[in-house]
């Protein structure tokens, strides 16, 4: 059975920068659940698909035809969706917000499931999102769970976009990401929470590194 470390948590906390580098430390592939639902609510926009209307969402997650390369992109993949290069469009937060719209759909949920279980490959994988212990791997042997409160997250997601240089606000970041996780939480579909036994760590007052040691010794145990 193929090992998986799943490291999920809300928006902005800083799941993607630990994920990457553990499975950089590991030498494991990496699965960005999150990429696959912003993929969904960008193709939408693209096709014309209303945000609630579940058949044409879940067909649209089922079919995805999307690519992800291996690339020098400030450290991460480049993603190509009906092969052209959304690698910038998908992290914009208009398009986080619709995919948490989305991803509250179940029909939308299960359409994806399996494209994300096919990411289990030998030697292991690291998993990024909010349900990669609860639902998509719950047999995982390590699950982390990332918190920190609202305003530092909102302060985090304002340097790394102020770092690539795009114009960013930070009070309407924080409220972002305020309904971010009210939606989240609150949905039925596979709601954000920890699993039972997942280990919970609160990053309010902990920088990379010091997260990126305790989330090592943690699996390690
Ligand atoms: O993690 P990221 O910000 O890219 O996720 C975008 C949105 O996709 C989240 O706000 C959440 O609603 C949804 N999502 C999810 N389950 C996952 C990953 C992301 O519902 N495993």
């Amino acid at each position: 059975n193929v090992p998986v470390v799943t490291v999920d948590g809300p928006s902005g906390v800083g799941k993607g920068t630990i994920s990457q580098l553990l499975a950089k430390r590991l030498g494991w592939h990496f699965l960005d659940s999150g990429a696959l639902y912003r993929l969904t609510a960008l193709a939408a926009r693209r096709h014309g698909v209303a945000l609630d209307d579940e058949e044409a969402l879940s067909g649209l997650a089922g079919s995805l035809d999307v690519r992800f390369e291996a690339g020098e992109h400030g450290g991460t993949a480049l993603v190509f969706l009906e092969n052209r290069d959304v690698t910038d469009d998908i992290r914009k937060e208009e398009c986080g917000s619709d995919a948490s719209v989305v991803a509250a759909l179940l029909p939308v949920r299960e359409a994806l499931l399996q494209r994300q279980r096919a990411f289990r490959r030998s030697p292991g994988l690291v998993a990024d999102g909010r349900d990669m212990g609860t639902a998509v791997f719950p047999d995982a042997p390590a699950k982390i769970f990332l918190t920190a409160s609202p305003e530092v997250r909102a302060e985090r997601r304002y340097n790394q976009l102020k770092q690539k240089g795009l114009d960013v606000n930070l009070p309407s970041l924080l409220r972002e990401i305020a309904e971010r996780d009210e939606r989240d939480s609150n949905r039925s579909a596979s709601p954000l929470r920890p699993a039972e036994d997942a280990i919970v760590i609160d990053t309010s007052e902990l920088g990379v590194q010091d997260v990126f040691e305790q989330v090592m010794s943690a699996i390690a145990e």
